[in-house]
């Protein structure tokens, strides 16, 4: 009987995990006494990472960073959408009431939802979704288009997605409000690279990215943008 079998397994692959926790807890307590008393006092993390679900992308783990060093929000394919409540509630709260000093933006080469993107086909509930990517394509379509290896296209176009994302961060009136009053959060652009392991900056000009993103979507009167 096939059903029984895939029972035990399904319990046998949980437990795995609760006696990961629990060596998890006996480590870090090894190291530190004190660790899980400082992590009930409260967080205060310089860092705002917005990464891929891409299981293969570990945040704290690439950066080497520690519970509550840094505040997470993982989507489908690294995306911040103007109407996602989701994704500018993590933004606004990070920047107004965490006061990170730093907002990464963390994409991956070989997404799969980039590569969703750039396939035609229906995929139900992911369209919208996707379709921040597709916009980001026809933004950069000539540059797109002059690349004519299609792994080479498929690799920018999932770093021109990571720098619009860090535009739809810049455009918020919590990052706009917040550099103009303290000169942080400072918003970064990054790639993983599966390959090998390493991240790779793509060198977001920040002020100048705002500067810019400011001609049209200012939210803060009074900043330095002259319109
Ligand atoms: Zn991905």
């Amino acid at each position: 009987m096939a059903k029984p079998n895939i029972n035990r397994y399904l319990r046998q692959s949980l437990d795995h995990i609760f006696q990961n926790n629990k060596k998890w807890v006996s480590s870090k307590k090894q190291t530190d006494a004190s660790f899980f008393d400082k992590l009930s006092a409260g967080q205060s993390p310089d860092y705002l990472y917005i990464g891929c679900s891409d299981s293969r992308v570990p945040a704290n783990e690439i950066m080497g960073l520690e519970a509550g060093e840094v505040f997470v929000h993982r989507n489908i394919a690294n995306l911040v959408p103007n109407v996602d409540l989701n994704v500018m509630s993590v933004i606004n709260y990070a920047v107004r009431h965490l006061k990170v000093k730093h907002i990464i933006v963390c994409g991956h080469y070989n997404c799969g939802g980039v590569k969703a993107a750039l396939t035609p086909a229906d995929l139900g509930l992911l369209n919208p979704w996707l379709r921040n990517i597709r916009d980001v394509y026809r933004l950069h379509e000539k540059e797109l288009d002059a690349i004519p290896e299609e792994h080479a296209r498929y690799n920018r176009l999932i770093e021109l997605n990571v720098m619009e994302s860090c535009r739809n961060i810049i455009k918020t009136a919590a990052v706009q409000q917040s550099y103009q009053e303290n000169q942080y959060p400072i918003v970064h652009g990054w790639v993983f690279d599966l390959g090998d392991g390493l991240l790779k900056d793509l060198k977001v000009d920040f002020e100048a990215e705002l500067a810019n993103v400011q001609k049209i979507y200012c939210l803060s009167p009074g900043s330095n943008s002259e319109h």
